[in-house]
């Protein structure tokens, strides 16, 4: 029997939706409007797209968007000044950086400069430390979203076998860090990974992020696996267009797997859904009150 299809979108919808009854309810008790300031540096469509969409959520969801846009030509300590402002800003409760930057601003000095408690794509040292030693932490969106959806589909991950292929800072690492904190028995796997066939074969839960059209082939899968595909690839197609597709051959993958995200719909609505989520928590621990997302 084919796999079953995880929805995102249906799942992105509803944690929206659960994110607007919050804060709905804690501007009715505490007049707290959660604001979520957004930077962008520089004119980068595809970055421009992100951020109209995160601006456009943060409102539909009842909360408060900040629009910093900057110049391509920004210096570092023109930004660090930016990121010192909404630091200190009361009515700030989520700082988010739009990456990548230009080449003359260090990353991870702006990151180390966002109030990790404002700190909503989660990427700041702080907050990757608290997550790695299982203290309560800001985790990054798109990690937190694949967790969702795995969880949509089996609620107790204990003892699973879980390969995560991809070791990056923003997804890979984070994703694994939280199904070790679901006590899987977790493998991350990298380009320098031996028969990366072989490793994805034993995985109960299969992360794919390595940003490979196609790589993870059907017979790279273990019957009944649940197959999250996080990667996001651009290829042309015949008529000169492009399409979406992720680093899964979805057709082949879907019949092996018990369950699996499509690209698009899987785990892309879930990121910014996320954000929502991250902000409204930053905003409501600022303040010592509680949220049940
Ligand atoms: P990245 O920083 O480029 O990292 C890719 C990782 O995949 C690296 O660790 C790399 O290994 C590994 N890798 C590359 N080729 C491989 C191969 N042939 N075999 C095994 N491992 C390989 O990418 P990222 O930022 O993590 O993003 C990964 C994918 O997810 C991209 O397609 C991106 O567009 C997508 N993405 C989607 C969302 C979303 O849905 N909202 C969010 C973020 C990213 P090495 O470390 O050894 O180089």
């Amino acid at each position: 029997m084919p796999a079953r299809i995880i929805d995102g979108k249906a799942a992105a919808a509803e944690l929206r939706r659960r994110v607007a009854m919050e804060v709905a309810r804690l501007g009715q008790d505490h007049g707290l409007a959660p604001g979520l300031a957004v930077v962008l540096v520089g004119a980068d469509a595809a970055s421009q797209v992100y951020v109209r969409h995160k601006a456009r959520q943060t409102v539909a969801a009842g909360m408060r968007s900040f629009a910093h846009q900057l110049a391509a030509d920004t210096s570092e300590a023109e930004l660090l000044a930016l990121i010192a402002r909404l630091n200190a800003d009361a009515s700030v409760d989520g700082i988010l950086v739009q990456l990548p930057l230009p080449k003359q601003i260090e990353a991870a000095k702006v990151i180390s400069a966002i109030a990790p408690a404002k700190d909503v794509d989660g990427f700041h040292p702080i907050n990757v430390g608290r997550l790695a030693i299982g203290q309560e932490a800001l985790v990054p969106c798109t990690p937190l979203g694949v967790m969702l959806l795995v969880k949509g589909v089996r609620a107790d991950l204990a003892g699973l076998e879980a390969v995560v292929i991809g070791r990056s800072n923003i997804v890979g690492k984070p994703v694994a860090q939280l199904l070790l904190a679901a006590s899987c028995t977790v493998t991350i796997a990298h380009s320098r990974t031996h028969d990366l066939p072989a490793v994805a074969r034993r995985a109960d839960i299969l992360v794919a992020a390595a940003g490979k059209p196609d790589m993870v082939r059907g017979d790279w899968i273990k019957p009944g696996a649940i197959v999250i595909d996080v990667g996001i690839n651009r290829v042309p197609t015949p008529d000169g267009k492009a399409r979406l597709v992720g680093d899964v051959a979805f057709a082949e993958a879907r019949e092996v797997a018990s369950a699996i995200t499509p690209v698009p719909g899987g785990v892309g609505p879930m990121t910014i859904a996320c954000l929502l989520c991250n902000t409204i928590k930053a905003a409501a621990s600022a303040r010592d009150l509680a949220v049940s997302i």
